[in-house]
C-alpha cells in the first residue's frame, strides 16, 4: 500500500514554508487522503514539507502540525500539551485564575483543539475530523500528566457541521459537577459547562473585568451581552452603585444572579432579559460605564459587510445615548475584524453620533489564547474603551 499524501500545485508553498498551519483546497493538485487522516504534504516536486490532517470537506483542507518531514506522533502531541500548560504557569495566568484556556487550537499548535481548565475539571473541545481521530490520545494524556478530577467532552460548534461530525456531549472521565465553582481575581463564578454557552465561560474577557473593576467605584454600570455577569460582578466587586445585566438568555441570567449572590453584590445588580439591539432603541442610558460584548457578529467571509453594520450600529446607539463623562467598553470577537478595522467601526460610529470620542485603551486576549504569530487569524477578541465627553 503507497502512503497516503496530498500534493500542493506548483508554486503554493509560500504560506507553508511560512509555517501557516492552513491549506486551501484551491492549494491542492493532487490528493489520496481519508478525510480526518494525518498525512504527509509535498510540494509539487514531491518533497515533504510538512505533515498535517486532512478533510475533503471543508475549505482549510488540511491543518498542519509539522513543518518539516517529520510526522506527528504522541510524543509531539504530549510535549505540545505540556508546552500549553507551561504557558500558562509561565505567563502568571494560573496565580490569579483557577479558570483558563489550556489549549488554543492553533495558537498552541493542536489545531483543532480546545481545552478549558475549570478547578481542576478539565473541559475539551475538538473542532476538526482531524483532532477528533486524536482524541483518545489527548485525553489519555491529559489524564495521566495533569490529572484533572474530571474531563468532560463538549464538541458543539458550527465547524463540526461542516467538517461531517456529530455534536458530542460526554463524561470522558471521572465526574463533572453540574456547576463548577470557579475564582477569578477573588471572584466566585459558577460555571455549567454541559448547558452553559461555549464551554460554560469565557476566560478571554478576564483582563477587561479586572479593567472595568480599576474604574468602577461609584459608577452606574450597563452590561450589554452579560451572559453569567462577569463583568457586572468585577464592577460591583471594585464599588459600582449598581449594575445592569442585559442578555437575551434567561438561563445566562440566572446563572448571573446565582454568581452575583455568591459575591453578595445581588442587592446592587438588575438582570434585564431582552435583545440588546431592541433594549438600547428603546431604553435611555444613564449609566456612566457601558460594556458592549456581542457574540461574533459576523461569521463567515461572505457575512463580513452585514456583520460590520451591525457593530456599527450597536456603538452608534450606544455612543449616542451615553451620558457625558461615561467610558464605554466596546469588544468584537469576530476573527474576520481585526484592530485597525474595528477600529475604524469605532470611529464611524463616533462620528455618527456626533460626540467626543477618545480612545483609552486597546487591549486584546490573554495570555492563555496565546496568537500564533505564523496565524494572525488566531487573534479574535478586541476591545476598544472610549470616553465620550
Ligand atoms: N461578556 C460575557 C460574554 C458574552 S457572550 C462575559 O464576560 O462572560 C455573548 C452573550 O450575548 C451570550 O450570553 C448570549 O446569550 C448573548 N446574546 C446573543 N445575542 C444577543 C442579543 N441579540 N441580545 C441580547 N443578548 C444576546
Amino acid at each position: 500500500m503507497t502512503m497516503q499524501k496530498v500534493i500542493l500545485k506548483q508554486g503554493k508553498e509560500k504560506s507553508v514554508l511560512q509555517r501557516h498551519p492552513w491549506v486551501f483546497s484551491g492549494a491542492i493538485a493532487t490528493v489520496d487522503a481519508d478525510d480526518g487522516a494525518m498525512v504527509p504534504l509535498c510540494s509539487y516536486d514531491g518533497t515533504v514539507i510538512a505533515w498535517g490532517y486532512y478533510n475533503s470537506r471543508t475549505q482549510i483542507a488540511m491543518r498542519l502540525l509539522t513543518f518539516s518531514d517529520r510526522k506527528p506522533d504522541d510524543d509531539l502531541i504530549a510535549r505540545r500539551l505540556m508546552n500549553a500548560y507551561a504557558l500558562r504557569v509561565a505567563s502568571g495566568v494560573v496565580n490569579s485564575t483557577n479558570a483558563f484556556r489550556m489549549v488554543h487550537s492553533e495558537g498552541d499548535m493542536l489545531p483543532g483543539l480546545i481545552a478549558d481548565w475549570y478547578n481542576g475539571h478539565c473541559v475539551v473541545q475538538f473542532l476538526t475530523s482531524g483532532m477528533d481521530r486524536l482524541k483518545e490520545t489527548i485525553v489519555q494524556i491529559i489524564q495521566e500528566k495533569l490529572q484533572p478530577l474530571s474531563i468532560y467532552e463538549r464538541s458543539e460548534h458550527e465547524g463540526r457541521k461542516m467538517e461531517g461530525l456529530p455534536s458530542i456531549y460526554a463524561q470522558l472521565y471521572g465526574q463533572t459537577p453540574d456547576f463548577i465553582a470557579i475564582n477569578e481575581h477573588g471572584m466566585e463564578f459558577l460555571v455549567d459547562v454541559i448547558k452553559g454557552q461555549k464551554t460554560g465561560f469565557y476566560c478571554d474577557q478576564r483582563d477587561n473585568r479586572v479593567l472595568i473593576q480599576s474604574i468602577a467605584k461609584g459608577k452606574n454600570v450597563l452590561n450589554l451581552f452579560a451572559y453569567s455577569g462577569g463583568f457586572s460582578i468585577a464592577a460591583l466587586m471594585g464599588g459600582a452603585t449598581k449594575a445592569v445585566s442585559v442578555d437575551s438568555s434567561g438561563y445566562a441570567l440566572s446563572i448571573a444572579q446565582k454568581n452575583c449572590e455568591l459575591n453578595n453584590v445581588a442587592k446592587r445588580h438588575v438582570g434585564v432579559k431582552a435583545d440588546v439591539f431592541e433594549y438600547i432603541n428603546t431604553n435611555d442610558i444613564p449609566q456612566n460605564v457601558i460594556i458592549c460584548d456581542p457574540p461574533a457578529l459576523i461569521k463567515s467571509r461572505s457575512s463580513i459587510q452585514q456583520g460590520l453594520r451591525g457593530y456599527k450600529e450597536l456603538n452608534v446607539k450606544i455612543f449616542k445615548k451615553a451620558p457625558p463623562l461615561s467610558f464605554v467598553l466596546t469588544c468584537s470577537c469576530s476573527r474576520f475584524v481585526d484592530m485597525k478595522l474595528f477600529q475604524k467601526i469605532v470611529f464611524s460610529a463616533a462620528h455618527d453620533a456626533n460626540r467626543e470620542v477618545t480612545i483609552t485603551g486597546r487591549y486584546l486576549q490573554p495570555a492563555d489564547h496565546p496568537v500564533s504569530i505564523y496565524c494572525p487569524e488566531t487573534e479574535y477578541l478586541k476591545a476598544i474603551m472610549v470616553f465620550i465627553s
